[in-house]
């Protein structure tokens, strides 16, 4: 009975017109492709994407060389070198994070006492060459230089739901 209830379905062809009635209704409903990379997606103020660090509005590095990121990142991917100034500040000489290593767990922006290891909402990146995904204190000042506005309103918009 199965058996000719199948032959019966495939002689008049059921299942290619309910697949073509499919097809129809989709053709006619609101269509949710999203043409990336021209439109874009809502993102949560959370995301987890490139790194910066952060400056003062008087431009002075906002990073105090207390190594927590570096200590409680779990990729170990954090490298820190540091010096005393001659103002008896303490400030990073070196400061690495190698992407390659990097989980994007976000343990670094939490720990900071002073907001300046911060992830943004860029995850529109990529290396051409070897060595590259190693974001240098000079790489990662410079984003936070470039995103600053966006990367204090996302920290303004957390801090409502904290
Ligand atoms: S996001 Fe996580 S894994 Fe990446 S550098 Fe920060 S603490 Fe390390
Ligand atoms: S980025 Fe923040 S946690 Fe990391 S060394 Fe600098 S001040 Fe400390």
């Amino acid at each position: 009975m199965r058996l000719l209830k199948h032959y019966i379905q495939s002689f008049l062809l059921l299942e290619m017109f309910k697949g073509m009635a499919l097809t129809g209704r989709y053709l006619f409903a609101r269509k949710v492709t999203v043409q990336y990379p021209e439109e874009k997606t809502p993102m949560s103020t959370r995301f987890r994407g490139l790194h910066a660090l952060r400056r003062y509005a008087n431009g002075e590095e906002r990073c105090i060389a207390c190594k927590l990121c570096e200590a409680v990142c779990p990729a170990l991917a954090i490298t820190i070198d540091s010096e005393v100034r001659e103002d008896g500040s303490r400030r990073t000489t070196r400061y690495d994070i190698d992407l390659f290593k990097c989980i994007f767990c976000g343990f670094c922006e939490e720990a900071c006492p002073v907001d300046s290891i911060v992830e943004t909402q860029i995850f529109e990146y990529h290396f051409e060459k070897r060595g590259e995904q190693i974001m240098t204190k000079e790489k990662l000042l410079a984003v936070g230089d470039e995103h600053e506005s966006e990367i204090a309103a996302c920290k303004q918009a957390d801090a409502v739901y904290r």
